[in-house]
């Protein structure tokens, strides 16, 4: 018999399949891990196959070494899916496949935790212990509970006395695997009577296909989601529900903790290694029915799933934006197909794209357009800050927003400001000369953070020292750009200096835990006042924020992006959504220096069909998707003339599949990046827009043009979601 093995090394020579013999001895099956001969090394690589013929020679072939695990680690529903990722986003099969498993066993570096306990043997004497009162005490405890910790007696009895008895063999050691637990709560599950609203949503879910629900923020979409697992779990199969990783917060892992208990396995980024491997296990075992995590859940390891829910599905986080790219919902199609199971997406504000298809009827449509506290979604005061500057207000803050934040403190309510970058001030640059503060590895401007007095590349991470004089011609009139986090919050602190003000962004969220920190300060502090970025606007229910405030909607408006819109009406309502879900009804402040914009118009009465509307038309009549397909290519090298000469080579052979499919390629160009270096990487990239008539066909012949790129590393995107 021969194995089809793929090597575990991410090279493009590597990418292909390789047979080997296997041994009588050696029992192998499809899914296995194992150690394979390669040139003069022994490499890792996965079985794909196993066949009684191969097309190698019968004396050139060589020998499965050995095997790594004893059980197949990749299940066939997985191996299924890693040829359809290759296929639809154009990947390499090792780059899937380590998709599949935690890195920590790939690389062997964490082992599973075991513990010692200690249990009676069968044949002793109590009365040989009258005198050891210790020892007897053991016994009985031992006689009690079957099973002690090892650690647990040593610490009650003292060691003596333990090791006593097992010198006697009168106590014997076991071993027992014990998992780490991710998470503890003490948190108990709410018990929430449906509404109708909600009754509807959950009868609305059939069998199988997939299901677009339509949710106002508050509108009680995550009981739903629980009751639609419960009910799957009683027909005896499993669960699979994605959040976006910066709404994966304690509240929402323990309101899921609480209600499935132990059942529930935990897969994020705050793991720690030995964590996730047990995690892992636990579902691979099928110990663990229902996983709860971020993007990359969505490979886990389950078998009969009965349901797949991706809450927030309009998220960017959901397409992975490095190697290997892949878009989260269709590899959830992928797998609700294979399990012949629903598949819900979920959000208060949906993607276009996915809207589009809910009305042309792929995908049904479901809605919850009512808060389940019954109160109305909170007012939103636009609010025009051209007007403000006519008016002498040169502040972050407007009259509005002061006022509205004063009364929130009169009343010991708390608030929320939004604002969609972190740092103090998001350049520096010299009022004399122009010059501005770059960061030398990347082409991007440095923002400055007051805290450290530093600049840093947010891009790479790099730090520099602040600029008191201009290093270009001396002059000390240095001008800083548009505000960030930490700069409101030094605002608000010299404004209202009595009142409790918190920070959340990136900087203030880097150590384990203090997200957590920061949110239980919040939580239990009254007035208070909550800055942050798109880590604020997401999954938090606290009953006490009754405003919003949002520092400049603008912001994400003016991205060269087709999305760019999109993205504001959907921060807008989610960000909005914070305010007014209990009893107290919630406000929002909206500073824009373009109130006339027709997202705030739209986004101000929570019109989402009204925004659908005019967005759906505008991309029918500028042809972008979901009416034609974007595609990047992006090269990348540290060396610009090998980036310049490949795309070169890439460019004039697309010039001849444009022009094989002369009427379906709208636009093509090739170009610098808009941020043309990356940690000392040089980027270029080819734009191409083509229409969706025979778009696949098109998109792979598209693809085969980059394969002679060998040096550079090539990034292919369709529909990219940012495009810097
Ligand atoms: P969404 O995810 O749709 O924004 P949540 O699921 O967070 O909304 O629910 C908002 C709030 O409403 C939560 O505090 C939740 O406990 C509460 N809630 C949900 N369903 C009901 C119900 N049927 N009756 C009363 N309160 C509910
Ligand atoms: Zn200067
Ligand atoms: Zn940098």
């Amino acid at each position: 018999m021969f194995a089809s093995v793929i090597i575990d090394q991410d090279t493009k020579a590597l990418d292909k399949v390789f047979d080997y013999k296997i041994p009588d001895k050696l029992e192998l099956q499809k899914g296995m891990r194992v150690f394979v001969p390669f040139g003069s090394r022994i490499l890792q690589g996965y079985v794909i196959d196993i066949k009684r013929d191969t097309l190698i020679d019968e004396n050139r072939i060589k020998n499965v070494i050995a095997k790594i695990e004893d059980f197949p680690v990749i299940k066939t529903e997985l191996l299924e899916l890693m040829n359809y990722m290759c296929q639809k986003f154009h990947l390499r099969q090792t780059s899937v496949l380590r998709l599949f498993l935690p890195a920590e066993m790939r690389e062997g570096k964490v082992k599973e935790l075991f513990e010692k306990y200690a249990i009676l043997n069968d044949c002793y004497s109590k009365n040989d212990f009258k005198r050891a009162k210790k020892q007897l005490l053991i016994i009985e405890k031992l006689e009690s509970y079957d099973k002690v910790k090892l650690s647990q007696l040593k610490k009650e009895f003292g060691e003596s006395a333990v090791k006593a008895l097992i010198n006697k063999k009168v106590i014997k050691l076991i071993l027992e695997k014990i998992n780490r637990k991710p998470f503890s709560i003490n948190m108990q599950d709410k018990f929430i009577k449906l509404n109708d609203q909600q009754k509807k949503a959950i009868e609305s879910v059939g069998e199988k296909g997939v299901y677009l629900l339509h949710g106002v923020t508050g509108s009680g979409k995550t009981e739903v989601y629980m009751r639609l697992i419960a009910k799957v779990l009683q027909e005896n199969k499993n669960a699979i529900m994605l959040v976006p990783e910066i709404s994966l917060t304690p509240q929402v892992l323990s309101t899921f903790k609480a209600r499935f208990g132990d059942k529930v396995a935990l897969l994020h980024s705050s793991l720690s290694a030995g964590e996730r491997f047990d995690e892992w296990k636990r579902i691979f075992s099928g110990e663990a029915q229902v996983v709860v995590g971020a993007r990359s859940a969505i490979f886990a390891p389950i078998e009969k799933i009965g349901i797949i829910i991706i809450d927030e599905e309009h998220e960017q986080s959901y397409v992975s934006e490095s190697n290997p790219r892949y878009v989260t919902q269709d590899i959830a199609k992928f797998r609700a197909n294979y399990n012949s199971c629903p598949l819900v997406l979920g959000s208060a504000t949906p993607s276009v794209d996915d809207y589009e298809a809910a009305t042309n009827g792929d995908v049904k449509l479901i809605e919850m357009p009512v808060r389940a506290n019954g109160k109305p979604l909170p007012q939103i005061q636009i609010i025009d800050m051209m007007n403000e500057i006519r008016a002498g207000n040169s502040g972050i803050f407007s009259t509005q927003l002061l006022s509205d934040l004063a009364k929130v403190i009169n009343q010991k309510k708390q608030a929320m400001i939004f604002i969609n970058r972190r740092g103090f001030s998001s350049f520096m640059m010299c009022r004399e000369c122009g010059y501005l503060a770059k960061c030398n590895d990347c082409d991007v401007s440095l923002v400055y953070h007051k805290e450290d007095n530093r600049l840093k590349c947010h891009y790479c991470g790099k730090q520099y020292k602040a600029l008191d004089k201009c290093p270009n011609c001396g002059s000390d009139r240095i001008k800083q750009g548009a505000v960030g986090t930490e700069k409101v919050v030094a605002e608000l602190h010299n404004i209202f200096p009595d009142v409790k003000i918190l920070r959340m962004d990136n900087d203030t969220t880097s150590k384990k835990n203090s997200h957590q920190k920061i949110l239980a300060e919040f939580s239990s502090t009254k007035p208070a006042i909550l800055v942050g970025t798109q880590m604020i606007a997401k999954g938090h229910d606290f009953e006490d924020v009754t405003l919003v405030g949002i520092i400049d909607a603008d912001q994400s408006l003016y991205r060269s992006d087709y999305r760019s819109t999109e993205r504001c009406f959907q921060l807008i309502t989610q960000v909005s959504g914070r305010a007014g879900r209990s009893q107290f009804e919630g406000k929002v402040d909206l500073q824009t220096y373009s109130p006339r914009h027709y997202v705030y118009k739209f986004a101000s009465n929570y019109d989402y069909k009204g925004f659908f509307k005019k967005e759906i038309n505008l991309r029918e009549t500028a042809k972008f998707p979901p009416f034609s397909k974007i595609i990047r290519i992006l090269f990348s090298n540290i060396n610009e003339n090998v980036v310049k000469s490949e795309l070169k080579s890439c460019y004039n052979k697309l010039l001849k599949v444009r022009e094989k499919f002369y009427d379906d390629i709208i636009y093509m160009d090739a170009m610098k990046s808009p941020v043309k270096k990356i940690k000392n990487s040089y980027r270029y990239q080819i734009i191409i827009r083509i229409k969706l008539h025979n778009s696949q066909l098109i998109e792979n012949e598209i693809f085969a043009c980059t394969n002679e790129a060998l040096k550079s590393s090539v990034f292919f995107e369709v529909n990219p979601e940012n495009m810097s």
